[in-house]
């Protein structure tokens, strides 16, 4: 990759002096408070990782840290053996049995709240009731449920009893769900009857019954949960067993908890479907759990003690990893939340972090750039002084909306962590520590501490500081995959380069680093584009236009004739017009050079974005190529891709 031109990822991040220190207060209190944690990892290497798995609980202790004898075949802690869902449920008994572990908003204003004691009940009970449906060690669980306590509780059962679990969104397809439940060879479903949708009553039963007749395999049985009532009546086969009547019939029972090793299969997760199809990752249970565990605690700060709230779906590996195994692990309170942000009000998700006290706060820039949307009258009309800790992740967050987010949620004072990993990695890879490291709106920071990032060009050369490349992983990390369902040549294809000084795990992003040794995520290998015989990184483009006044979101794609398209939504009370033209192209010119001038410019009301929320580039592109889309399977908003093509032809 060439240098990105005038200033590369300068748009992103501004002039170092922007650095933000951790406030005192903050860094006092922090988890992680002493900065020689970054020594102690460069020293003992992956030995260091110990600490995190020293947080969960063995059932026989680990001796070897890391068997790296098959790379890219990494295992960590292979001796050591630990149940996912005693560590996460069970362990807590003795200090906190009667602290809320969970505390569940439904979409019509439901509440239930779990204790840990509740939680151990439940679990139990389910996993009880799913091996006397015949499920077995290492056979695979699908679960197909909305943000409903039954979907964290159905997939500890599965980890009490050393059942993976393959969540599949319950906003996906029926044939999505099909083509999932046969990569995982999986014989068992848990699903719902259905789920609200703003007003009304959505079928759910009816997409896993149409899953079931697509699927090639057979399922051996199903659980249906009764999340409606009378007002959706759904018939169940003799396969098919209705989940509140199987908890009652196993209720008081305890089911021992399966020591696994910690390499066995935790669970299956698919990626995004960002860039292409998604990939269906496997995670190992040891080696997740600890990272997992250990950035919960050192970048999350959070204690048992917080009332902690990811925003994220359970059905994407943020809300497996910061919305289940991480909060539990760590014995804290978490939030559950059905609903939408926007439903019954825009304030819904500030009314929620009030009434809850919530301390520390998770959610994506794609939902920042809603809330900035809709305006800061809604944060504002809430007391939102418990926060204490801001997070972010999924996309890159601009400077303005890192400022907007800590302003208007975090007081003014809270660090914001802007967190970067993916599915793959399993847990938060790039992310400052915030007790520790200064901030720096609009990169991520640095690599957490064992973590070797590198930014490197073509060869895999380092690049210097300013340039932008690719993002690797020089070094295994306790999170990583173990693997693909697609297989280990796909594996092998898809993420890892065996060069001269060892192997690299390629993440596909591109980035660049600062002197300070700052990561800026630029964006997507795939999404760089060439025009004018300089190649840019979409997010870099981006970013600039985001800076202009009254702008919310923007995509920027290349079309067939080497031009910038820009795509771009504007603040709810702004009429795009000729004048915020003019102010857009200004704004790339100066952030980035004359030749970053856009050729188009859209206005469009909304960008096409994945399920999980990330802007889908590669279908504007299609777009503004005139081409047939790819596959649109991932898109949760289908709708705009019409009115945005007619848009374009339309030449607006
Ligand atoms: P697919 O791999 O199927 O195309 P995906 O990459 O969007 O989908 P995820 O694993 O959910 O699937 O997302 C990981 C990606 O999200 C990262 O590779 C990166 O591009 C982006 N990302 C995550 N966190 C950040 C962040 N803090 N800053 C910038 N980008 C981020
Ligand atoms: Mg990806």
């Amino acid at each position: 990759m060439d240098d990105v031109g005038v200033d590369g990822w300068r748009a992103f991040g501004g002039a170092d002096g922007d650095a933000v220190e951790p406030p005192a207060e903050f860094r006092g209190r922090a988890a992680a408070s002493d900065p020689a944690v970054y020594e102690r990892f460069d020293r003992e290497g992956p030995e260091a990782w110990g600490a995190a798995a020293d947080l969960l609980t063995w059932d026989r202790e680990y001796e070897t840290v890391l068997d790296d004898s098959e790379p890219p075949f990494y295992e960590w802690f292979p001796d050591g053996r630990l149940n996912a869902a005693a560590n996460c449920v069970d362990r807590h008994l003795d200090d906190r049995r009667n602290q809320l572990a969970i505390r569940w908003f439904g979409k019509r204003g439901e509440r239930r709240s779990y204790t840990y004691l509740d939680l151990h009940r439940e679990v139990n009970a389910v996993a009880a009731g799913l091996r006397d449906l015949g499920v077995e060690e290492d056979d695979v669980v699908t679960l197909y449920l909305p943000m409903i306590p039954e979907l964290p509780i159905a997939m500890l059962a599965c980890a009490r009893i050393g059942a993976p679990h393959n969540v599949v969104f319950a906003g996906l397809s029926a044939e999505a769900l099909a083509t999932r439940i046969d990569a995982a060879d999986s014989e068992y479903l848990i699903t719902c009857d259905g789920y609200y949708r703003r007003e009304d009553a959505f079928n759910q039963k009816s997409k896993a019954d149409n899953a079931r007749i697509r699927a090639e395999g057979e399922l051996s049985a199903a659980v249906v949960v009764d999340r409606l009532g009378d007002e959706l009546a759904v018939s169940l086969g003799d396969d098919e067993h209705e989940y509140g009547a199987l908890v009652d019939a196993h209720d008081g029972e305890t089911v021992e908890p399966v020591a696994r090793d910690a390499t066995d299969l935790l669970f299956v997760m698919y990626t995004s479907g960002t860039t292409g199809r998604p990939k269906g990752v496997e995670h190992a249970t040891g080696g997740y759990l600890a990272h997992v565990a250990w950035t919960t605690r050192n970048v999350l700060d959070v204690r048992p003690d917080d009332t902690y709230w990811c925003a994220a779906d359970i059905g994407w590996i943020t809300g497996h990893s910061y919305g289940v195994y991480g909060p539990l692990a760590t014995g804290t309170t978490t939030v559950l939340y059905e609903g939408s942000p926007d439903y019954p009000d825009r304030d819904r998700v500030w009314d929620l972090i009030e009434r809850n006290a919530v301390t520390v706060f998770y959610t994506s820039p794609t939902a920042i750039r809603s809330f900035m949307k809709w305006g800061a009258e809604y944060p504002e009309s809430h007391d939102l002084s418990s926060i204490r800790l801001l997070g972010t992740v999924g996309e890159s967050i601009t400077p303005k909306a890192w400022r907007w987010y800590r302003e208007h949620v975090g007081g003014g004072d809270a660090p914001v962590v802007d967190t970067w990993w993916q599915t793959e990695t399993g847990a938060i890879a790039l992310a400052t520590l915030p007790g520790i490291t200064p901030m720096k709106p609009g990169k991520v920071g640095p690599p957490l501490p064992g973590i070797d990032a590198r930014v490197v060009d073509e060869d895999g050369e380092p690049v210097d500081p300013g340039e932008s490349g690719y993002l690797t992983l020089a070094s295994p990390w306790p999170g990583m995959l173990r693997g693909l369902r697609e297989g280990d040549e796909r594996y092998l294809r898809e993420y890892w380069l065996n060069g001269e000084d060892g192997w690299r795990y390629r993440t596909g992003d591109g980035a660049a680093v600062d002197e300070d040794g700052y990561v800026a995520i630029l964006g997507r290998v795939d999404d760089v584009i060439n025009v004018r015989a300089q190649r840019f990184n979409t997010g870099e483009l981006e970013a600039a236009i985001v800076d202009a006044e009254g702008v919310t979101e923007a995509a920027v794609v290349g079309d067939d004739d080497g031009q910038i398209v820009a795509y771009v939504t504007t603040k709810g009370d702004v009429e795009p017009d000729e004048g915020l033209r003019d102010a857009i192209a200004d704004r790339l010119a100066s952030a980035v050079g004359d030749v970053a001038r856009p050729d188009r410019i859209v206005f469009t009301p909304e960008l096409p974005k994945t399920r999980s929320g990330k802007i889908m580039r590669r279908l504007l592109e299609d777009i503004a190529r005139g081409e047939e889309f790819g596959d649109v399977s991932a898109l949760r908003n289908p709708e705009v891709v019409g009115e945005i093509e007619s848009t374009v032809r339309r030449g607006d």
